[in-house]
């Protein structure tokens, strides 16, 4: 084609802002529900419509403040309403929502807080010995905000310019027009977990969050509708909650906030009162939930479908959910750098014939491409390689809810000819199925060849006795490393180092075989409810393997 200006479309140019999903919502579902399970204890109900007009108080409050365009607004809060409001009051009105781990050691929310240059912080009320702790160190904090009543302020503390969010709400009109402007301005910003370094900020823009909003609803990925009751257990402050605080305004399903209690009676008693049908989660949350329910001997009423990420969603995990309670699970892969989501487990229509056992070896998978994400896999020259479900290498991604650089331009070049280096280690089947067989730094070298920790960990909890389990690499004077198996026993199960080997037969090549087992009490896990498989490995790094 000859290089002339195209011919250009006539509709709308509207930015993709997030006020307008809130702004939809509220118009479009005024009446759906939005119930949370409050840190003060009791539940909490109201609607999409008293949820934007609160959220319009909150804006006008923050102008009163003094915030301007850009600046970070911190969050340390659990699930709940008045999260979801500074989601959409903050971001709204132009300014940036930083939401923060509590998990995290308060040295590290300290430096966050910093690098951030959060302005003001919005707290649980159940935080305030961490921010007593913290606030000395926050340098550009100029206010604290307690998402709470006055009756939860406390009387004297050493907090400079604690404030009152009902206090300050009451004192505001609904009356705010949300501002327009680029959307590709930053919207939020999250901090990776840092297993290594320093945290680095991932900084979405309105764009990314309501493109990756829009994608994530699809059947194909989340599959939200307007009939769904949805409880994101994954907490907002984990990469904004897999987005769910979106894509659900904007389906007007009804949102259920676990808020603090995550164990599984509360889990399994709020999804039972208030009708989920869908959830999301890491592996950690759903094996309380699980545990709970199957002591109990209950079922779910409502429960039918559950989205499992974060890490590998066990085989066994899977099973149980499909075959003992009849809920789906879509197996989710994605990361703090993608907004997060990069793929969704689920059949073609050519699968549905065949075996189960078949179905459920595709289900495992970490799943397909959802449009906006690109994905490829290379080897160590960076050439692509084949996607025929066998070859793994490195996994790269692309597209416009992925990051481009860090906040604050640190970590240098992030990006490999355009494409972001997830770190991942992964295979592409024929149907572009993708498998992560494990991360790069948890690959186990032994020989010069790689040992994926993740199919020993799956087939080790597919054994009844074992309930968690983490393979590490262990240095070995002649294999260079070699696979420990760490494992959490069942309660009452006495399983040997033995039984366990003997259950790897026939499953792996022989040399993947574990050298070794160890069995603890339990495993460390992380503020985003991962196995910390760093502590495990220097825990281990003296351990004598068996010659
Ligand atoms: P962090 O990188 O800070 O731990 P993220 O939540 O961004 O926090 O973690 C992203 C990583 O988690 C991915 O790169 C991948 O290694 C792992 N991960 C996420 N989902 C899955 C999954 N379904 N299966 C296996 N690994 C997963």
């Amino acid at each position: 084609m000859s290089n002339q200006a195209p011919l250009m479309g006539q509709m709308m140019n509207q930015p993709l802002l997030i006020s307008g999903i809130l702004e939809f919502a509220a118009r479009h579902y005024a009446n759906s529900e939005i119930v949370s399970q409050r840190v003060e204890g009791d539940l909490h109900r109201y609607t999409f419509r008293e949820c934007h007009q609160r959220a319009r108080q909150l804006a006008n409050a923050l102008q009163a403040l003094g915030v301007h365009m850009g600046e970070r607004i911190a969050t340390l809060a659990w699930n709940g309403y008045r999260h979801l409001e500074a989601y959409y009051a903050v971001s709204g009105s132009g300014a940036v929502l930083h939401t923060i781990n509590p998990r995290l050691h308060p040295e590290q929310l300290a430096y966050i807080c910093n690098h951030a240059e959060d302005q003001f912080l919005l707290f649980d009320f159940c935080f305030l010995p961490l921010i007593e702790a913290i606030a000395p160190h926050c340098k550009t904090v100029k206010g604290w905000i307690l998402l709470g009543a006055a009756d939860r302020m406390p009387a004297d503390s050493k907090i400079p310019n604690l404030m009152c969010y009902e206090d300050l709400l009451a004192a505001q009109s609904a009356d705010y027009a949300w501002p327009q402007f680029d959307e590709s301005a930053a919207a939020t910003l999250c901090y990776t977990s840092g297993t290594t370094g320093n945290p680095k900020g991932a900084l979405y823009s309105h764009r990314s969050t309501v493109l990756h909003a829009y994608a994530s609803a699809l059947p194909n990925v989340l599959n939200v509708s307007s009939r769904d009751a949805v409880m994101p257990v994954v907490p907002m402050f984990h990469v904004n909650a897999w987005g769910l605080p979106y894509s659900v305004p904007l389906s007007g399903a009804k949102m259920v906030f676990p808020g603090a209690a995550l164990d599984g009676k509360s889990v399994y008693e709020l999804m039972e009162k208030e009708k989920v049908t869908f959830s999301a989660g890491v592996p950690t949350v759903w094996l309380g939930l699980i545990n709970y329910a199957v002591q109990n001997k209950l079922k779910f009423s409502s429960f039918v479908r559950t989205v499992i990420g974060g890490s590998a969603c066990p085989p066994a995990m899977m099973n149980t959910l499909i075959d003992d309670f009849g809920v789906e699970v879509i197996h989710g892969w994605g990361m703090t750098e993608m907004s997060p989501l990069g793929t969704t487990g689920g059949l073609l229509s050519k699968h549905m014939e065949l075996p189960k056992a078949e179905q459920r070896k595709i289900l495992q998978k970490q799943g397909h491409a959802i449009y906006g994400v690109d994905m490829k896999i290379v080897d160590e020259l960076g050439e692509e390689l084949p996607w025929d479900g066998a070859t793994s290498g490195s996994l790269l991604v692309k597209g416009p809810w992925i990051i481009a650089s860090y906040f604050k331009g640190e970590g240098g070049d992030v990006l490999e000819d355009g494409w972001f280096p997830t770190g991942d280690v992964a295979t592409i089947d024929p149907d572009g199925f993708m498998q992560i067989t494990d991360r790069a730094k948890d690959v186990i070298k032994s020989g010069g060849e790689w040992i994926g920790t993740i199919d020993l960990e799956n087939i080790a909890m597919s054994h009844p006795g074992v309930m968690q389990a983490a393979c590490i690499g262990v240095p070995h004077p002649k294999w260079d490393e070699r696979p420990l198996l760490v494992v959490v026993r069942r309660a009452g199960s006495t399983v040997t180092r033995e039984e366990l080997l003997a259950h790897f037969d026939g499953k792996i090549a022989k040399w993947w075989l574990p050298d070794d087992v160890v069995f603890a009490e339990n495993l460390p896990v992380g503020g985003t409810g991962k196995i910390q498989k760093n502590k495990l490995r220097e825990q281990y790094s003296d351990y004598q393997l068996p010659s």
